[in-house]
């Protein structure tokens, strides 16, 4: 069945930043809608321990979504299990079309859809993804009990991801393209103190090799990037952990974008080049990329749409008195 919703202001994302504006947006009577996609809670729904949310020296991930949401649903946020597939900025009200045939119109919307895991792009990465190579030690980990597995990258991903495997696999080997991790000290510092942990330093992952029938991944060459020398190392799982990418699919023809995708918003502001069409947290940050940070943006693509409105309604109030 088809729908049609209108709403004040429409929240596209359910990450820190798209649960955040949620709260904002309902205390400032918005009464807003926020469709969460298909990751409800966003990326920390993927990982463990957070240990840098203020407030909580350690909080499951999983755990502080699941609070997010609650939050924003006792507030009032409209929290709708659905995928935007297509937005039209054009005029408006603005559109979205919903995966579930529901058509949304807004005032204003705030684009919070973060970011998503990159890949190196190889055939054979391609060739056993979910068969071995995967981008989540948190969802997989777990099949590599007593086994030895591989993590390409050299940032706070690749470092927690390592640690983490270390729970289940006997060895992992960490594979980075070059001699320092760019990893949080603290971060560092638990790896090199891991006894089941090697690194491989200055190598890129050349390929990922494994038997066809059943499909899986026996080992994988990686080259040295100085030498040219290729080592090879017999495991059972390959973790990608190269960062993420903005997922900014959505808008990347209607926004202007940069830095390989990140949607342009004014100095200080969650302002996208089109009036009323906000953008916050990962979706238009490539330098701090935090969970607090997305928050923070959250709050203010609020505000600015609260104010936005308010500007709208006082223009329209003189045509509207003289009707
Ligand atoms: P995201 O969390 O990426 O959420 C994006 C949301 O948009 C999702 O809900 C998705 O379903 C939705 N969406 C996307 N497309 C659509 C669509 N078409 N329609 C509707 N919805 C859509 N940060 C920290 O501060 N501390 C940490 O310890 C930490 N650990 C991390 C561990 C891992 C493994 C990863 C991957 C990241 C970690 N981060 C951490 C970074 C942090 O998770 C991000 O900075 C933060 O989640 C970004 O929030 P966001 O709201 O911008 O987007
Ligand atoms: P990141 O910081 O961008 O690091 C990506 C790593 O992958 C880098 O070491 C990079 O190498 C390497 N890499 C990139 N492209 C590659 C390629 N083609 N081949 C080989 N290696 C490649 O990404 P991230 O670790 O996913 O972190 C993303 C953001 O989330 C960061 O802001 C991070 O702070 C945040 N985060 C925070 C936490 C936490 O606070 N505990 C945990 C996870 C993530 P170079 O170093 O050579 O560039």
């Amino acid at each position: 069945m088809s729908d049609n919703i209108h709403t004040n202001v429409l929240i596209i994302g359910s990450g820190p930043a798209g649960y955040t504006a949620g709260v904002y947006a309902s205390r400032a009577m918005l009464e807003p809608i926020l469709v969460q996609g298909i990751q409800p809670g966003g990326q920390l729904t993927i990982t463990t321990e957070v240990e840098n949310w203020p407030g909580d020296t350690e909080v499951q991930g999983p755990d502080l979504m699941i609070r997010m949401e609650s939050h924003a649903r006792e507030v009032g946020t409209n929290v709708i299990a659905d995928i935007i597939l297509s937005v039209d900025l054009s005029k408006r009200p603005f559109t979205a079309i919903g995966d579930s045939g529901t058509t949304y119109t807004a005032d204003a919307i705030i684009l919070a859809t973060g970011a998503q895991a990159r890949w190196l792009g190889l055939d054979s990465e391609e060739k056993f993804k979910g068969f071995g190579v995967s981008a989540c030690a948190t969802c997989d980990g777990f099949f590599y009990r007593g086994k030895d597995v591989v993590v390409i990258g050299g940032g706070n991903t690749a470092v927690e991801e390592a640690l983490f495997l270390t729970k289940f696999a006997s060895k992992v080997t960490v594979i980075h393209r070059r001699d320092e991790l760019r990893a949080e000290k603290i971060l560092q510092h638990r790896l090199f103190n891991n006894d089941k942990i090697e690194m491989l330093w200055d190598h890129q992952l050349e390929e990922v090799y494994g038997s066809d029938e059943p499909l899986g991944v026996e080992g994988v060459r990686a080259k040295n990037v100085k030498t040219g020398e290729i080592t090879e190392i017999p495991c059972s799982g390959c973790f990608i952990a190269i960062g993420h990418a903005p997922s900014s699919e959505l808008v990347k023809d209607a926004l202007e974008t940069h830095m390989g995708g990140y949607v342009v918003t004014a100095p200080d502001s969650t302002a996208t080049s089109i009036p009323g069409v906000f953008a916050a947290g990962d979706l238009t940050d490539h330098i701090y990329r935090q969970a607090v940070t997305s928050a923070g943006m959250g709050c203010m693509a609020a505000l600015e749409a609260e104010k936005f409105l308010s500007e709208l309604e006082t223009e329209n109030a003189p045509a509207k008195a003289a009707e």
